[in-house]
C-alpha cells in the first residue's frame, strides 16, 4: 500500500507541475490570438490605404450632399461627405462601408456590390480591369 500511496502522490504532484508548466503557454496562446485579431484589423484598414495609393485620383469632398447633384457610379461616404475613386470600399476617415449610386437608376448601393439590386447594372466594383 505504501507504494500505491507514493505513486498517487507522485502523480498528483506531477500533475500540478504540468499544469504550472502549461499555464504560461496557454496564456501566450491567448495573447497570440489577441495579436492575430489586431493584425487582421490592421490589414483590413491598410488595404484601404493600398487601394488609395494605387490610384492617382485623390479623395474628394462632395461639393454637395444633395442626392441629385451627386455623381453616379462613384463610391462615397455619406457620413463624411467624401468621394472615393472607383474600387474603394471603405471610408479611410471613419471606416464605414462606402455607398455608390447606380449609374442607371440612382439606387443607393454599397460600393462593394457587384451590381444594382434594382436593375442589375454592373457597378464595376468587381471588375478591377476597368480601373486601368
Ligand atoms: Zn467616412
Ligand atoms: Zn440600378
Amino acid at each position: 500500500m505504501e507504494l500505491i500511496r507514493d505513486v498517487t502522490e507522485f502523480v498528483s504532484a506531477e500533475g500540478a507541475e504540468i499544469g504550472a508548466t502549461l499555464f504560461p503557454f496557454a496564456a501566450l496562446g491567448l495573447l497570440g490570438l489577441y495579436i492575430l485579431w489586431l493584425v487582421i484589423g490592421y490589414l483590413r484598414v491598410s488595404q484601404v490605404g493600398l487601394a488609395d495609393s494605387a490610384t492617382p485620383e485623390p479623395v474628394l469632398s462632395l461639393t454637395s450632399t444633395d442626392e441629385a447633384s451627386r455623381p453616379r457610379g462613384v463610391p462615397y461616404c455619406a457620413f463624411d461627405g467624401l468621394q472615393y475613386p472607383l474600387g474603394a470600399r471603405y471610408c479611410t476617415a471613419c471606416e464605414r462601408d462606402l455607398l455608390l449610386d447606380c449609374v442607371n437608376d440612382g439606387a443607393t448601393l454599397f460600393a462593394g456590390d457587384a451590381s444594382c439590386y434594382r436593375c442589375g447594372t454592373r457597378t464595376g466594383a468587381a471588375e478591377p480591369a476597368l480601373l486601368g
